[in-house]
């Protein structure tokens, strides 16, 4: 009976889906409207008329020692600089600074273990913790420009550590937690690592994994790690190599309490970060100080339009990502965010843990991204009904192109309907949010970015000559340097050079997916410059050809490549997951050709529809569609570092083969 109502419900909701999807744009709520930091569209030509004072004034909201002499020097491009001869410490941002005004007490992290362990950690609790950190590295030795390597789930010493080395000076080079220990010590050497810190055990959904353990089989001979540092977190028994190892807490009970900030300045370096790798070997992104903090903490208050007294704001990336560099850490701390931090998995203890916590926290405003609103969806509407998210007033979502009806989901179901979502486009290299809306001012249009954040100049350009295109399909450019954007790609100049600069020369950053841009000037990203197809001269992009296809009501995911057509130049293949357990049938693959059909046209319809369980991901979670690429044509796999489930590629590979076999 209780599944019977459940399905009747679900039913319903499709059908209530449905008929928003033609809704062409959503209006910022009024009352939304009346509280927002920025209401007035002004703002957009004030910050165009004044780019560079638009920025200057973002600097000016931070605390400097001393300030810059020139805002930005663009006397080598593309190695841009900003605020030049300014002197500043992040850490004494994110965390001194609302101490000494009085905002200690405040709340900085809510976090919560997996198994529903909880600990609040203030300003000032935060700040004595860094600086006792900051002090114990220096003690080891650990000094300015000195790269540290971080490779920790997601507990409060993840930001301790970083906060610390910002404190110091030191680069970090996070590492995700879900990357193989293979992948720690590659991207230990190349970055050349003092020091690492790690844990003994993580937790994953009920069990624990042996990080030192794990750790200590790949890091033994490697002789520029002089020291690895261990925060006991499970109670994992590990051995400790004398000379080389040692315990945090023991590092800290012998460190001094205090430790004044280094004077950093503007460009010195801030920490290193590899992008997903969904379309190529990962890239070591440097980013620096003073413009970095100036793009992360300016797109944060405005796109989430914060307000840190009442908000309890929840980014649920993992610290790993650059959304959890920017949107975990430094832009909330340094807006005096109180933030909640969940070490655990979305479905564990129960699918419903996220909009429990929601509840629990009041959490106001959240930020995740398309893959874990389509896994949601997935697993059906009845988990978040069993909450009350009444406190939520702004989603935001970033990572990939939202599919409409994920959108329209994610609105109806987590926003009840009065919720603004910032669909947020940016990139690990752009360090902070590009293409967005700012939440009281700009109407949204489920499945686009709408438009560029003041002070951006982005454009979408033809392919040949790099000319703009008014409306219409092109690449994605950003015309015009930004604060936050990154430096170099670490110890690479030339393949920064390369890679985002030689095509349209030094002043054109490209950026790598395809947009279209509409008559209302939004912008709508639809995908890598590789994922476009050409059907018989039709280019299309795999993100429209996907969004139609999971309008279908049993449809939960879709990731579209273009295959070799002997007719059409390229016909486009399909794989599909459907929603729950049902099963694929020859009457589903007519019924998603009829739907892409009527909502693209004749031309778009898959050849082929392939059933897929699950689809390859990287470990952040997009779908790898240049690995699906790779099986359908039958060639060896390109770089799998980054993907998260070998078992996936595996599953979809013998399918393929089987199907083959069939056919011939
Ligand atoms: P790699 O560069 O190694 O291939 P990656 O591009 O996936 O990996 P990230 O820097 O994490 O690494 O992701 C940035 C990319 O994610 C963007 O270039 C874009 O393709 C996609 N993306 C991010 N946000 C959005 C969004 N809101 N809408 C559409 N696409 C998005
Ligand atoms: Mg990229």
């Amino acid at each position: 009976m209780a599944t019977e109502q459940m399905k009747t419900a679900e039913h319903e909701l499709e059908m209530e889906l449905a008929g928003l999807l033609d809704v062409e744009r959503f209006d910022p709520p009024a009352e939304f409207k009346q509280g927002a930091l920025l209401s007035d569209p002004a703002i957009y030509e004030e910050a165009e008329a004044d780019w560079k004072g638009w920025w200057e004034r973002q600097a000016r909201e931070l605390h400097w020692f001393k300030e810059w002499d020139q805002v930005l020097d663009d006397s080598n491009p593309p190695f841009y600089k900003w605020f030049t001869g300014g002197k500043l410490n992040i850490s004494y941002n994110c965390l001194d600074r609302h101490v000494e005004a009085g905002r200690g007490d405040r709340i900085a992290f809510h976090w919560r273990g997996e198994e529903g362990d909880e600990r609040d950690l203030t300003y000032a609790d935060l700040l004595a913790e860094v600086q006792r950190f900051a002090n114990a590295m220096k003690d080891l030795g650990i000094r300015k420009g000195d790269v540290v390597g971080i490779y920790l789930p997601m507990i409060p010493e993840v930001v301790i550590a970083m906060q610390a080395c910002a404190r110091i000076g030191a680069v970090h080079n996070v590492v995700f937690g879900g990357f193989s220990p293979e992948s720690v010590r590659e991207r230990m050497v190349f970055s050349d690592a003092k020091a690492l810190i790690t844990v003994d055990g993580a937790a994953r959904k009920g069990k624990t994994a042996a990080v030192k353990q794990a750790v200590d089989e790949v890091m033994g001979d490697l002789a520029s790690l002089e020291h690895i540092i261990v925060v006991r977190s499970k109670g994992t028994p590990c051995e400790m190599k004398p000379g080389r190892d040692v315990f945090y807490d023991e590092i800290m009970a012998a460190a001094a309490a205090e430790c004044p900030c280094e004077e950093m300045d503007a460009e010195d370096p801030l920490y290193v970060l590899y992008t997903s790798g969904s379309t190529a070997k990962p890239k070591g992104v440097l980013h620096t100080t003073g413009g970095y903090l100036t793009g992360v903490s300016a797109t944060h208050r405005y796109v989430f339009d914060l307000h840190p007294e009442t908000d309890v704001y929840w980014c649920m990336a993992d610290v790993g990502w650059v959304t959890g560099h920017s949107y975990i850490v430094y832009g909330p701390l340094c807006n005096g965010a109180t933030s909640i931090m969940y070490e655990g998995a979305p479905d564990y203890p129960h699918k419903g843990i996220w909009w429990e916590l929601v509840e629990h926290y009041k959490a106001t405003i959240i930020y995740t991204a398309p893959t874990a609103i389509r896994a949601c969806v997935k697993w059906g509407a009845e988990h978040p009904r069993k909450f009350d998210l009444s406190s939520l007033r702004l989603l935001g979502t970033v990572g990939e192109p939202i599919n409409p009806k994920a959108w329209l989901w994610y609105h109806k179901v987590i926003g009840g309907e009065r919720c603004p979502i910032v669909d947020t486009w940016w990139q690990t290299e752009t360090g902070a949010i590009m293409i967005t809306p700012l939440p009281g001012i700009v109407s949204t249009k489920p499945g686009s970015a709408t438009r560029p954040f003041p002070g951006i100049k982005a454009e979408v350009v033809d392919e040949r000559e790099g000319k703009p295109i008014a409306e219409g399909q092109g690449l994605l450019v950003l015309t015009r340097p930004w604060p936050s954007m990154l430096r170099t790609l670490f110890r690479d100049d030339e393949r920064f050079v390369e890679t985002y600069f030689r095509r349209f020369g030094k002043e054109t950053y490209l950026v790598g997916d395809a947009s279209r841009r509409d008559k209302d000037g939004y912008y709508w990203v639809i995908g890598r410059i590789d994922d476009v197809v050409n059907v018989s001269g039709h280019r299309l992009s795999t993100a429209e050809v996907e969004s139609a296809i999971v309008a279908h009501e049993a449809v939960a995911e879709a990731a579209v490549i273009g295959q070799h057509d002997e007719d059409t130049g390229q016909s486009i293949c399909a794989f599909v997951t459907l929603q729950g357990t049902q099963e694929g049938s020859p009457e589903l693959e007519d019924g998603i050709r009829a739907t892409v059909a009527e909502r693209i046209g004749k031309f778009a319809r898959p050849k082929r529809i392939l059933w897929a369980d699950d689809l390859p991901k990287t470990r952040s979670g997009k779908i790898m569609r240049r690995l699906l690429r790779d099986i359908a044509e039958g060639r060896a796999l390109g770089d799998v570092t980054t993907l998260r489930d070998p078992a996936v590629m595996a599953a979809l590979e013998s399918q393929i083969r089987s199907e083959e076999a069939n056919e011939s």
